[in-house]
């Protein structure tokens, strides 16, 4: 579209003169426009999203307010030191933590019913290194999350919940939940009230930097700025190839109200790669990436057979055996993942500086790795 298309009045109230434009209004382009607003108020800032809503994963995850599993936690030690994993599990910690200081328990709905990992009758082996490793754990994540009883045995409650085929299960009570929407609501009435102007429906397709200024170029207009932020996730190597980001796409469902529904807290089986949750006396499941992560590199959305059928079979078989129950939703969100354990902030070129690879778990670290980029910025 032609720059002289817009009015005086679009150009000067909308389009010119934003001093930082930040890519991608999920979690952590939103966290990353608090920050600045918060630091500087006068200054100029402008969000760019792709989408109607926000269209990545802030508002597609599962809610979970989560710092890592048991397995999750032996997996990435097996990648990285121990002092990596404990970092990582507070930074987690008081990214969650900032979460709720930012937007206020009862506006994301935050619940801490606690999370509980389940291990299959036919996962002994697994289920016994687990519940071996508790104790070493406890002890190396106590300083991370300020506790050293975050992890324990909780077969006992096997049967409360009505599950079938689950021999074991891991209790940690500093698990907790949100509504998704409601944060992100609350996420951009903040920015909205701190003076930010966030424009939806604006792809950006090229970045030019030259003689100090970073040209936009977009769906819709072309924007000109001293600073960038690229918040774009999994989408980053679309207009940064070198970044290392491998989309993941997670497919969900949510079933209609079942009465009398047992289920309150946060649940992962198979090493994180499904999880489920109670909301509004319905259920949320995800998960099944591991089926064929090839098929779920993707940055398209949608669902699959395989992975469809594997969610309704474990619902009917697992989590709510002898239950009828009806599906109300499907959708899926792309995440985005890497080799290393940690989300990449940095800059990429002169005065353009990128906050991507939460590595799906974006609800707990994107209001800090948000923050952290709006400092660079600064
Ligand atoms: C199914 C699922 C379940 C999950 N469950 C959890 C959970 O329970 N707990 C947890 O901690 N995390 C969870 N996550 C991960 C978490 O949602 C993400 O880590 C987090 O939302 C990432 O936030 P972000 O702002 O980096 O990226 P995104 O939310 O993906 O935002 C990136 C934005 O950039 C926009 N964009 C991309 N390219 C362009 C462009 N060229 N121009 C303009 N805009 C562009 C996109 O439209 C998008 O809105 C889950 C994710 C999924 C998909």
């Amino acid at each position: 579209m032609g720059a002289n298309t817009f009015s005086y009045w679009e150009r000067t109230a909308f389009i010119d003169k934003a001093d930082v434009i930040i890519i991608g209004s999920g979690i952590v382009g939103l966290s990353a426009a608090m920050h600045l607003k918060t630091q500087q108020p006068t200054l100029k800032v402008l969000v760019l999203e792709r989408g109607f809503l926000p269209t990545g994963a802030s508002t597609k995850n599962a809610g979970f307010a989560c710092f890592g599993t048991v397995s999750e936690q032996l997996a990435a030690l097996k990648r990285s030191s121990e002092e990596e994993v404990s970092r990582l599990v507070n930074y987690k910690w008081r990214g969650l933590d900032r979460l709720r200081q930012n937007l206020g328990d009862t506006n994301i709905d935050y619940q801490q019913y606690g999370g509980y990992e389940l291990f299959m009758d036919y996962e002994t082996e697994l289920a016994d290194n687990c519940i071996d490793q508790i104790g070493y754990l406890n002890n190396l994540l106590k300083d991370a999350i300020g506790s050293s009883g975050i992890y324990s045995v909780a077969n006992a409650k096997i049967a409360d919940f009505g599950f079938e085929g689950v021999s074991r299960m891991i209790y940690n009570p500093f698990e907790g939940q949100i509504d998704t929407g409601k944060m992100m609501r609350a996420l951009l009435n903040k920015v909205y009230n701190l003076g930010v102007l966030v424009l939806n429906g604006c792809g950006i397709l090229k970045i030019e930097n030259e003689n100090g200024y970073i040209n936009l170029i977009t769906s819709q207009a072309n924007f000109k700025t001293r600073k960038v932020i690229l918040a774009t996730n999994a989408f980053a190597n679309q207009l940064f190839p070198d970044l290392k980001v491998i989309p993941g796409r997670g497919q969900v469902l949510v079933t209609k109200p079942i009465p009398g529904l047992k289920l309150k807290g946060t649940y992962h089986f198979d090493e994180g790669y499904y999880y489920f949750r109670n909301i509004d006396d319905r259920v949320l499941f995800g998960g099944g990436r591991n089926l064929d992560f090839k098929a779920e590199e993707t940055w398209d959305f949608g669902q699959t057979e395989t992975v469809k059928n594997k969610l309704i079979t474990y619902l009917k078989a697992v989590i709510l055996p002898g239950q009828n129950f009806e599906i109300d939703y499907w959708w899926s969100g792309i995440m985005g993942f890497g080799e290393a354990i940690s989300p990449i902030v940095k800059q990429v070129e002169p005065n353009i500086f990128c906050a991507v690879r939460c590595n799906g778990m974006g609800v707990a670290m994107g209001s800090l790795v948000g923050e952290e980029v709006a400092e660079l910025a600064l």
